[in-house]
């Protein structure tokens, strides 16, 4: 026997727990992250008022750093020395599974690279729990987080997703959640599919679901509309395209032709159906031409 190990035990292994945390509903929280929580050393938190709270509702008092988006390539290393050291650390963010638009990556990756057991503690998350629960394929899903808050670059990136043909996921605040709407309206078409889920798991969780168009109407109809915190899911292309399977396309555009320009008919075209702009504008300029 080493004598050593004989008289302080042997070395402890430092694990980072990475814990999901309610996007609402406190009973979400799971039992195995309750017990986490109260057996780490430290709670690494995004913002440590935040997971105050939800420490005190366990009736907790545990050792708290915050890591978050303004500090973390800073800390990253001193969090993993004490890491290697042995600690047992429990990563959370306000509020579902951290990392997903949320601090820790920086961390994870460095906890990694020294050979640090990273753990998951799955839990809430709200891009999952909305796609579960919209209608909308989810076989294929892509996962934007926020689009650009500037709307110049907020339509470019819709007009670069338009022809994608996985279901489309955002997250989107409260004050932008119009802007949005209408921007997918006009970029993706007004009779492309949209879901939006708000306050998911709380006492006024809604889900307004319809095409682009009438998305925009429901939301300037509810007052509660731009209050809360919202999942932004669209359908994907090729399910939007398979909608208007019936439709003769070259007849739709010779009929805009005979009043609009071609790039005028694409982008209507596009609105009303749901094609992806480029396609049209191509079908228009042959036909145009012919
Ligand atoms: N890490 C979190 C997760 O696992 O979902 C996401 C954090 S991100 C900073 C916050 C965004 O997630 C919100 O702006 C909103 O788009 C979405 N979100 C969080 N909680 C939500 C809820 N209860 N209902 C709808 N969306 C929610």
């Amino acid at each position: 026997m080493n004598p050593d190990s004989a008289q302080t035990g042997p070395k402890k292994e430092g694990v980072l727990y990475i814990v999901a945390t309610p996007i609402g509903n406190l009973d979400d929280l799971s039992p195995r992250a309750i017990s986490v929580i109260s057996q780490a050393d430290v709670i690494a938190a995004e913002d440590t008022r935040h997971t105050g709270r939800l420490l005190q509702h366990l009736g907790l008092k545990k050792t708290m750093m915050a890591i978050h988006d303004h500090n973390e390539r800073d800390k990253a290393g001193a969090v993993v020395d004490k890491l290697v050291s042995g600690a047992s650390i429990a990563l959370v963010s306000d509020a579902g599974t951290p990392l997903i638009s949320d601090p820790g990556y920086v961390l994870v990756r460095q906890a990694r690279q020294s050979g640090v057991r990273v753990v998951p503690v799955p839990g809430p998350c709200a891009l999952v729990a909305a796609l579960s629960a919209a209608g909308l394929a989810t076989d294929r899903f892509l996962f934007e987080g926020f689009l650009p808050a500037k709307r110049g670059a907020r339509k470019a990136a819709l007009e670069d997703l338009a022809g994608e043909t996985a279901t489309l996921i955002f997250y989107e605040s409260p004050h932008r959640i119009l802007e949005t709407a209408s921007a997918i309206s006009e970029v993706m078409g007004a009779g492309r599919q949209v879901v939006l889920a708000r306050e998911l798991t709380k006492a006024f969780e809604t889900f307004y679901s319809g095409s682009a168009a009438d998305i925009c109407d429901q939301l300037a109809a509810d007052p509660y509309a731009t209050k809360g915190e919202f999942v932004v899911m669209v359908e994907g292309a090729e399910a939007s395209a398979e909608a208007h399977a019936g439709l003769d396309v070259d007849k739709f555009l010779r009929l805009l032709l005979a009043e609009l320009p071609v790039k005028k008919v694409a982008q209507l075209g596009s609105e009303l159906t749901g094609l992806a702009k480029n396609d049209l504008y191509q079908r228009a300029l042959t036909i145009k031409n012919e």
